[in-house]
């Protein structure tokens, strides 16, 4: 299947891409973004037939739905990444917290959040296509979570790609740090940059635009590619668990074929529920997709008003750091599948030089046919942890903001499938706040060990592991550093 894109076509790019294209040099026409030609309808027969073939299996055979022209072995040794979660043929284990609500827990591989499960096996895919065409590829990331760890796991000693990954010194969690500062790998480069997160995109920013840069790239022989959440390298993988969740309650019995289910997603850029999306096109029985936002709450005002509006909206920090977003990049996705390339073109435009789009009455119509959206508050979310710890279940802060939506939006009596996608582990000081009712401040290692010994649970060996770990990468510099930094790492063979 072909690729087009979501802004129309500037007469430069290809009017249609193959998939391995879209996901090497995802930029499309006018900043738009790679959307495939059609979305394949798989129907009900697709669920029976899979309801007994394991995670694999089903993965394999969406990704061939959408005729992707990778080869089979290609595709299968991606796959086999899931052998590196706790169970191989399950990796996001859906499970039961109440009689209508379900979670699938999407932390359970190498860096134990929710990016592992599309990240592990797009990073051998995008390495084998650049090694099939012998070409070498540079992926620069500026990180403030959980990107920069899964990125660097997936693409450690890849043929054929480079990874620099910047995150603002002090700006990051213990453990996502130590995550990103002893990954090993020839092909990797971790720096800290003196300043906070938008300090550190600005200087990625204004290291693409420069000249030298540039030439320097071409000089080495050396392409740009990138692993962001809008490449459909990783929202492919996003549809295929969405198919699980149902399954797996097909499997256990708790609905019957063809009965709907609701899917709730905490979102940021909104790659997560935009899989949700294209599996409920896909002919997944789902009532609604509920998306689910911390304080930056804009989400919610998209699908409730219609309207996106960021002007004199500052960000918040919250306890949800992977949710703290404005512009939520991937929504242009669902702009297109519901309004075309011309009106995708137009709102994106308004959105870029006034600050603001807003939606027809019809368009807005058409987008609560398959949403609905609410948010809430970092003390909402250490009630809800301490809550439901008391019930029996602990979950992070970002899984925390879906149970808002649980009690709100759920108008039938339905089942719900909650996403949880950060284990507590990455977030265990503010899991310990919630768990201990307090706001003092504490360090990843005592937290995770209190919650351990309080709760009686294991860390596991990969976060563990990271406070003994070896410092692989301990370059932290200016800004003005930058650009030299990297042309000297692009220079080791
Ligand atoms: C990335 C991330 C999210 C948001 O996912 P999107 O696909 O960007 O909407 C939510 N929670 C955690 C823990 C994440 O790492």
């Amino acid at each position: 299947m072909s690729f087009i894109e979501t802004r129309g076509n500037d007469g430069t790019k290809p009017q249609e891409v193959e998939f391995s294209d879209a996901i090497l040099s995802p930029s499309s026409s006018f900043g738009g973004l790679y959307v495939p030609k059609s979305i394949p309808n798989l129907g009900l027969d697709f669920i029976v037939d899979h309801k007994d073939k394991n995670y694999k299996e089903l993965a394999f055979d969406i990704l061939k739905a959408f005729e992707i022209d990778i080869d089979d072995t290609t595709i299968n040794e991606a796959l086999s990444l899931y052998d590196k979660f706790d169970d191989s043929t399950n990796p996001s284990p859906v499970v039961k917290i109440k009689d209508d609500l379900f979670v699938n827990e999407q932390y359970h591989g190498p860096t134990r959040a929710f990016k592992d499960m599309a990240l592990q096996p797009f990073g051998y895919i995008l390495s084998s296509i650049a090694k099939k065409r012998d070409e070498q590829y540079l992926i620069l990331a500026a990180t403030s979570g959980d990107t920069g760890p899964a990125a660097l796991n997936t693409f450690k000693n890849k043929e054929g790609i480079k990874v620099v990954c910047l995150y603002p010194k002090g700006g990051t969690s213990d453990v996502q740090r130590l995550q990103m500062v002893t990954e090993d790998g020839e092909n990797l480069k971790v720096i800290g940059i003196n300043g906070n997160f938008d300090d550190a995109q600005t200087a990625l920013k204004n290291l693409l635009a420069s000249q030298t840069f540039k030439e320097e790239l071409i000089k080495d022989g050396i392409s740009l590619s990138a692993a962001n959440s809008v490449n459909f390298g990783r929202i492919i993988f996003q549809i295929v668990y969405h198919f699980q969740s149902y399954l797996e309650l097909l499997r256990q019995g708790e609905i019957t074929l063809g009965e709907k289910i609701y899917i709730n997603v905490p979102s940021g850029n909104f790659g997560n529920v935009l899989g949700a999306y294209y599996a409920m096109k896909m002919g997944l029985p789902v009532e609604k997709l509920l998306v689910s936002s911390n304080e930056n709450n804009i989400l919610t005002q998209w699908l409730t008003l219609g309207i996106y509006d960021i002007r004199g909206k500052e960000l918040k920090l919250t306890k949800s750091p992977a949710m703290d977003i404005l512009k939520s990049s991937n929504i242009e996705r669902v702009i297109y599948d519901i309004c075309g390339a011309f009106r995708t073109k137009e709102l994106m435009e308004d959105l870029n030089t006034k600050g603001y789009f807003e939606h027809t009455k019809a368009e807005l119509e058409v987008l609560k046919q398959y949403f609905s959206a609410t948010f809430s508050d970092d003390s909402y979310g250490l009630k809800t942890i301490k809550k439901f710890v008391d019930e029996g279940y602990l979950m992070d802060p970002h899984t925390a903001t879906c149970i808002k939506g649980y009690e709100q939006l759920k108008q039938k009596d339905l089942k719900m499938v909650i996403y949880s996608t950060a284990e507590w582990t990455k977030f265990s000081p503010t899991v310990l706040n919630a768990l201990n009712e307090d706001t003092k401040t504490y360090a990843d290692k005592e937290a995770l060990e209190e919650i351990s010994q309080k709760l009686d649970l294991k860390i596991p060996t990969q976060i563990k592991k990271l406070f003994d770990a070896k410092i692989k990468h301990d370059t932290v510099i200016d800004v003005s550093e930058l650009e030299r930094e990297i042309i000297e790492f692009l220079k080791v063979k």
